[in-house]
């Protein structure tokens, strides 16, 4: 089990981070945010694959004036992602958006961040304190030569001792550079040092293959030491698949479930069915399932038996047939031909009495 830093909690909405919440998984769309059907639509596909707050880029006027219409009908909170520019952050906060970004280090005016921490105060919006290593300020490159993770950290640090002495707390941090190892010690220096709830990722990390292992060991060894209480995945890739790779890291450390686990044997010389079809049946069949549920499909008797027990349902294969497995017994064997249907059938049978 791993042992989650104790933070404080924050409020986005309503959904709160950090304080003991489960880690709550976050993207960003990729439309132009005044395009508000556009917008909406990607942000009712995000929600049900299970995308639980939402961050849109308001780099102009015209897209801050259409938040209101997005705020209204987004079925999760919404967060305007605001850089450079105090007027956008004050017209973005007239929407009813429930929190912004912003990145201290590109406003740089000290007196206008103050003012937009107390509209946020007075409306009762979230802040997301970003620091990035692309965006470090001047007097800390200086200091340490380049954005190094002690750089970063003493940004955030800094930055969130400025918010604290405004009397503004409703925040949450995320200290960002694409470099794994540098991340991970920067967000390491950073939680040892407050209980502010962090937004963890690993930014710019890349097309999904590669992105997606570089996420995964990032994002799983900040998490493994009990640090995230926010997490996105960043892919050049459409964001649903940002929002599946979540969960899909949060779920093989056990700190969340959604959907299908499938847990397959990687196939050799023993087999006598072909597994990687039914495996692909399978996940396509219930790539779209909300049951968090464990399927293992594994090729011979060597290891089926002790998965398939582990599983809540699975198949045991063996010659051009198998043994459907359900709360680890047996409970009747199946051809090669009829498996998958079988197998989906049990699952489906399941879903109907979770309900
Ligand atoms: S479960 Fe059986 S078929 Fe699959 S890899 Fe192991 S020994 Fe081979």
């Amino acid at each position: 089990m791993i042992e989650r830093r104790k933070t404080r909690p924050v409020y986005v909405g309503n959904v709160q981070v950090g304080g003991g919440a489960p880690v709550v998984v976050q993207s960003m769309t990729d439309t132009k945010t005044h395009d508000v059907e556009e917008t909406l639509s990607q942000i009712n596909r995000l929600y049900q694959v299970g995308c639980e707050l939402i961050r849109v880029a308001v780099p102009r006027e015209e897209d801050a004036l259409a938040l209101p219409e997005i705020v209204k009908n987004s079925p999760i909170p919404v967060i305007g992602d605001i850089h450079f520019s105090p007027r956008i952050a004050f017209l973005s906060l007239e929407s009813g958006i429930h929190g912004i970004r912003l990145n201290p280090g590109n406003i740089n005016d000290e007196g206008k961040i103050r003012e937009i921490l107390q509209e946020c105060e007075r409306k009762g919006v979230a802040v997301r304190l970003g620091v990035n290593s692309g965006s470090l300020e001047e007097r800390l490159l200086q200091k340490y030569g380049y954005p190094s993770a002690e750089a970063l950290a003493e940004s955030a640090l800094h930055w969130s001792e400025f918010f604290e002495k405004t009397g503004f707390t409703n925040f949450k941090v995320s200290i960002k550079g694409s470099d794994v190892l540098q991340n991970v010690e920067a967000n390491r220096i950073f939680a040892s040092k407050t209980d502010i709830p962090l937004h963890i990722g690993i930014t710019e990390a890349g097309p999904s293959g590669k992105g997606t292992v570089k996420s995964s060991v990032g994002i799983g060894i900040l998490l493994y030491l009990g640090i995230g209480d926010t997490v996105r995945v960043s892919l050049t890739a459409p964001p649903e698949e940002e929002v599946k790779t979540a969960y899909d890291i949060l779920s093989s450390l056990g700190l969340r479930r959604r959907g299908v686990e499938i847990v397959s044997c990687p196939t050799c010389g023993r087999i006598e069915v072909n597994l990687p079809e039914v495996v692909r049946r399978v996940e396509e069949s219930l790539k779209d399932i909300k049951l968090p549920i464990k399927v293992a499909i594994m090729g011979c008797v060597v290891n089926a038996i002790g998965e398939a027990k582990e599983a809540d349902i699975g198949l045991a294969c063996g010659y051009k047939s198998a043994v459907l497995f359900k709360e680890g017994k047996p409970i009747r064997r199946v051809s090669e031909e009829e498996m998958v249907e079988e197998l989906l059938r049990e699952i489906k049978t399941m879903e109907e009495d979770a309900k």
